[in-house]
């Protein structure tokens, strides 16, 4: 009877137009937002208390002790639901990673260092040309020191960056040549010299992405994030400012021990602030006051990373097949990956970097009168990583259907990455064929050579020993003097489509089609 009097009182079954004030689209839109959250409710009534084990944590400690008493989850030194690492992923205790899920993919790490993973995202620049305007123009030096020489344009700047380097270390602004400094293991890209101001300083963005799964292949964008101030009012290179790190680069770590470094602790971190770092929410509304539209800026964002992520799938599965080989199903890896953009004075978005390991600190050091500094917990980092990690290990905690059913939780909206063949998955599959996806996946030369059984892969001018002769040349500068990896692989197999004249995908599908 109860129930009958409330379904007679339901706006939905009047016929009193007066009360009838809302359009169709309101009430869709209603529907859905009331699905979505049944939806997510049902998710939080699935879960149960999520024990996390913190027994390899470094840096991230006190966020994920933070979480664990938010969300009274339990903290473990053993076994648990998920293990969260503060280290790269480590092949030889991957069957401690079957029973629980991980934060880490295995290869990961691998791209950490700038020359493989701009050597990376030059090979997708070239291979798709149309998606990858994102990437500033980059040398590997000294591989490519020839190319950039002849391309290399005296009204331009560059930036060099140190292979290994992080936080700004080692990092310097070039516009003649004789400024480089050393030729090994750097890489030389194009300085975006017009970049988006706010408050006439120089900022990036540093944005959270998802990744919880390869099959199928499940990933999500933050809706927050963080952006990082100069300290330095900003001025186009000149001989004066060049050597200013203030000015041109945004590093936290750099920027902190500027006197001008503000850090802002108040409330209102959504609101337009004036501190060195701030939440992505409250740079919106500078760039909605500036006139930037953030509805386009976030599409352009959207379609960086779902390129980027579309790229980087065949590399993961490849690494994650070699570590777990027949028992890669049931693994529960998940990934929270940084990445660094640049906005330049037309709100064009540029990746610089794509972190594997993003800081999970939630303190920042503050420099005292003294000179001393003292560790004190970043309200702002606390709120950004706390919504980015702890929404990032429940959803890790579902199910693959339910992940894929949700089209967003709380702050991650999904993102529709295409998983169509590429020439760059296709070489990844020919590369694990040949290395037989062996926990060595180096290929030896009669590894290499194994290519020339199949069908068309020799003509009058390459013969079958040529190509111990190709895998030599192609070796010949790595320390490794017998093996050959990926990234020479890729040259290599490109390489030989020129010797053989033949068009690189037809071949690599040939190739694939008689395995
Ligand atoms: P690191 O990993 O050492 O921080 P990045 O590649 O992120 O190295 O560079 C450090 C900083 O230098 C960036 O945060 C950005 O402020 C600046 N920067 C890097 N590359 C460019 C570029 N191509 N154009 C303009 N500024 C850049």
């Amino acid at each position: 009877m109860q129930q009958q009097q409330l379904h007679d009182i339901s706006p939905w079954n009047q016929n009193n137009d007066d009360l009838l004030t809302v359009t169709e689209q309101q009430v869709d839109e209603f529907k859905t937002n009331y699905e979505n959250f049944q939806q997510q409710q049902d998710q939080y009534k699935k879960q149960k208390v999520i024990k996390v084990n913190t027994i390899n944590c470094r840096g991230e400690t006190r966020l994920i002790r933070k979480l664990i008493s938010k969300y009274n989850w339990k903290e473990v030194f053993n076994d648990g639901d998920i293990c969260m690492l503060g280290l790269p992923f480590k092949q030889q205790n991957y069957d401690e990673y079957l029973t629980q899920s991980v934060n880490r993919f295995p290869g990961m790490d691998l791209l950490a260092h700038k020359t493989q993973s701009s050597f990376y995202l030059n090979k997708f620049a070239q291979y798709f040309p149309d998606e990858y305007q994102f990437f500033p123009k980059t040398y590997i030096i000294p591989d490519e020191l020839d190319k950039f020489q002849k391309e290399y344009k005296s009204t331009r700047t560059y930036i060099a960056k140190p292979d290994a380097g992080s936080q700004g270390d080692g990092i310097y602004l070039i516009k003649n040549l004789k400024d480089i400094k050393n030729y090994e293991s750097i890489v030389i890209q194009q300085y975006i010299s017009k970049p988006l101001l706010i408050d006439k300083k120089k900022f990036d963005l540093r944005l959270y992405v998802l990744i919880t799964s390869l099959d199928p292949y499940i990933c999500y964008i933050n809706k927050e994030g963080l952006a990082r101030f100069c300290t330095v009012d900003y001025e186009k290179p000149n001989d004066k400012n060049i050597r200013n790190p203030f000015m041109h680069l945004t590093n936290y770590s750099l920027n902190k021990r500027n006197t001008n470094f503000q850090v802002y602790n108040g409330q209102n971190i959504l609101d337009i602030n004036e501190g060195t770092k701030r939440t992505y929410t409250s740079i919106k509304k500078n760039l909605e006051i500036l006139g930037y539209n953030n509805k386009d800026i976030e599409d352009e964002i959207e379609t960086l990373v779902v390129a980027y992520l579309k790229s980087l799938l065949p590399f993961l599965e490849f690494n994650q097949k070699l570590v777990f080989q027949k028992r890669v199903s049931e693994i529960k890896c998940f990934q929270v990956l940084g990445f660094d953009i640049l906005l330049d004075e037309k709100g064009k978005p540029w990746l610089l970097e794509v972190n594997s390991n993003p800081s999970l600190q939630i303190e920042h050091e503050v420099f005292q009168a003294n000179g001393k500094s003292v560790f004190e917990e970043s309200l702002i980092d606390s709120y950004v990583k706390e919504l980015v990690v702890g929404d990032a290990i429940k959803l890790a905690m579902m199910s693959k259907e339910d992940q894929e059913e949700l089209q967003g939780f709380e702050s991650y909206k999904k993102l529709d990455v295409d998983q169509s063949e590429t020439i760059f998955s296709k070489i990844m599959q020919i590369y694990g064929f040949l290395s037989g996806y062996k926990f060595q996946e180096y290929l030896t030369s009669s590894k290499f050579q194994k290519l020339a059984n199949f069908p068309q892969m020799i003509s009058q001018t390459f013969l079958k020993h040529d190509y111990d002769l190709l895998f030599r040349k192609i070796i010949l500068r790595s320390c490794n003097t017998n093996l050959m990896d990926f990234f020479q692989f890729i040259n290599a197999i490109e390489q030989l489509a020129g010797k053989l004249n033949q068009d690189l995908d037809e071949m690599l599908d040939r190739i694939i089609s008689n395995f």
